[in-house]
């Protein structure tokens, strides 16, 4: 961009105007890491909460963009099945599929291990709904997460909070199953863990050929004592079973 255009500002912005000056100057148009606005660029599957004002905002933003983008297509939104669709996609993409970049991390209660268990804790069958970073298709499937506790136990609905978390923002499977990996051992360091996650990749589905439509792809990560001890392994891949 021509560095003598004065960026046009919204009213909510992450840098100030001093720094926005000197990071647009700094930075080429190819990769850019602040945005004219003054917003800050961070990752597809990274959390940066917003305000529900700035969410409207962005809806209206992203809303006349995808208008643009029907014109280009040649899409006439006279046509009544079109004609709130770029709204209801930019709706439906910052509150839905991407609502995890710009939520708050959910509020997890830990409780003391009184017990001393330490066997496997394992919840199985956890939705996954989440984006491909690479496509924007959907992925769809299933998580199992298992631990061994030291200290801390959670309670077990609370994996799905966070996965649905981690899962609602531009991703790839495996850094998915990463983040959730060390987010449960930040917050229970526990003795093991393993996090097993089972999807159908739209952007198979849609683009692939007919053989793809019943691929799933699987990604393990473990963690503590599932990493080195077999048996342990072996005991948690075999009571999730074939998720
Ligand atoms: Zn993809």
């Amino acid at each position: 961009m021509n560095p003598t255009t004065k960026p046009q500002r919204s009213s909510l912005v992450d840098l100030d105007d001093e720094e926005l000056e000197r990071q647009l100057l700094r930075q080429g148009n190819l990769y850019p890491t602040v945005s004219r606005s003054g917003h800050r660029l961070f990752d597809a599957n990274g959390n940066m909460p917003v305000s529900a004002e700035e969410r409207e905002q962005m809806v209206e933003q992203v809303e006349t963009k995808f208008a643009e983008i029907f014109e280009i297509l040649r899409i006439d939104r006279n046509d009544p099945n079109s004609t709130d669709t770029p709204f209801r996609l930019a709706r439906m993409w910052i509150n839905e599929l991407l609502d995890g970049r710009y939520s708050a991390p959910p509020k997890i209660t830990v409780f003391p291990n009184r017990k001393d268990v330490d066997e496997l804790v394992i919840s199985k069958g956890i939705k996954i709904m989440s984006v491909c970073s690479h496509h924007w298709q959907p992925i769809s499937g299933t998580c199992a997460i298992g631990y061994v506790p030291r200290e801390k136990v959670i309670g077990l609905s609370k994996f799905t909070r966070i996965v649905e978390w981690f899962g609602r923002r531009g991703q790839i499977q495996e850094e998915l199953g990463e983040q959730i990996a060390d987010f449960l051992i930040e917050l229970l360091d526990p003795i093991a863990l393993g996090v097993v996650i089972n999807s159908k990749h739209y952007c198979m589905i849609a683009r692939g050929v007919e053989a793809h439509d019943s691929s799933t792809m699987i990604t393990s990560v473990m963690r503590g004592e599932l990493s080195s001890n077999q048996a342990l392994r072996n005991e948690f891949l075999r009571l999730i079973g074939e998720q």
